[in-house]
């Protein structure tokens, strides 16, 4: 039976989906085709459709840390179901689904008195994008707690563990590509009192609430701080806080967010990024490097505003 067809008869695949409301951004524009896996079948048809037709696979996970064009995606946007949000627990162990939120496996684990996972609380990305992004905050870093990453390869239908050293993963960065889906993580944790827990994860939302800007448009950290540095200082140093293109900022408030208002266009916040990244390098001497993610065609840079290089 044809694969796509098998997907769209059991209610998987959707044609033209806006992605805009999937991501934190809540900018750009559809994807050519969506499709929302639930369970191993799920899996097993999608890699004999990309079999049939290839075409270009953009993971999704909460979106907390992509930009999609205003054009959209033109390929397959996948995304992991309820049948992939689960926590289990073992000694000194816990597993979660790919696609678990960070907050809620930080605090099932911590109520159930298995620490260490305390830092994903103020990360409002998925378990998958967290492995794929080694995803980490305040000190800590998923290759630190990561036992192991169960991964499906689209490209063969095949599936299994994958050990941190084989994820060579480092600072924000895994070697998973396009491919592959991260459908279940195990972690190693420490037991902790579930009070000291729920103490330390009020303290992580705490400086988040004072030091990032909190209720606007935007996803995270735009780039990844130059060793022994933060993006955020150098930034604000170059004078660029409040600089702005179109209806997208420089946050006032931490200068390595780049928030946008409701009628913001995904243009103007590439825009901004690379505007700012060209204003650091002269001003500093710095090459920051983008740790969102581009997703689909941009084209070449407009002009911007508010701010001329000195
Ligand atoms: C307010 C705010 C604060 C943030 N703070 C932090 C922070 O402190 N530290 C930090 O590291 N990040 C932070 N981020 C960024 C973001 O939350 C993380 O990178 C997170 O891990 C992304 O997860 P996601 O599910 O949203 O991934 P997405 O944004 O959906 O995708 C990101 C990447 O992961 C891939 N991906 C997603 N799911 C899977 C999967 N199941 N299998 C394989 N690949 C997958 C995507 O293809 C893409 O390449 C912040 C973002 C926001 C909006």
């Amino acid at each position: 039976m044809n694969a796509w067809r098998d997907l769209a008869d059991r209610g998987r695949l959707r044609t033209h989906v806006p992605l805009a409301p999937l991501t934190t951004y809540k900018l750009g524009g559809p994807a050519r085709l969506l499709v929302d896996v639930d369970d191993a079948a799920d899996l097993e048809s999608l890699a004999a459709g990309l079999e049939e037709t290839p075409l270009p696979v953009l993971v999704l996970g909460r979106g907390s840390n992509v930009l999609i064009a205003d054009g959209g995606f033109d390929g397959v946007v996948v995304r992991l179901g309820g049948g992939f949000a689960w926590v289990r627990w073992q000694p000194g162990l816990v597993s979660a689904g790919g696609a678990t939120p960070l907050p809620q496996l930080a605090r099932s684990a911590g109520r159930a008195g298995q620490g260490g996972l305390e830092f994903y609380v103020g990360i409002p990305g998925s378990v998958g994008g967290a492995v794929r992004m080694n995803a980490g905050c305040h000190g800590s870093e998923t290759a630190e707690v990561l036992e192991a990453a169960d991964v499906f390869d689209l490209r063969d239908g095949s599936r299994g563990e994958r050990s941190p050293a084989a994820l060579e993963l480092s600072y924000r960065h895994s070697n998973l590509v396009d491919t592959d889906i991260v459908v279940a993580a195990t972690y190693r944790t420490d037991p902790v009192d579930p009070e000291i827990a729920e103490e330390t994860m009020r303290e992580v939302s705490r400086w988040r609430r004072d030091y990032q800007p909190g209720g606007t448009l935007n996803a995270g950290s735009v780039f990844k701080n130059p060793p022994g540095d933060a993006a955020g200082r150098i930034i604000d140093q170059c004078g660029l806080k409040g600089y702005s293109i179109g209806a997208v900022s420089v946050s006032e408030k931490h200068a390595n967010f780049i928030v946008a208002e409701r009628k913001a266009t995904a243009r103007d916040v590439h825009d901004l990024v690379l505007s700012v990244q060209d204003l650091v390098r002269r001003r500093a001497g710095v090459d920051l490097v983008p740790e969102i993610r581009f997703v689909g065609d941009f084209g070449e840079i407009s002009g911007g505003s508010g701010a001329e290089d000195g």
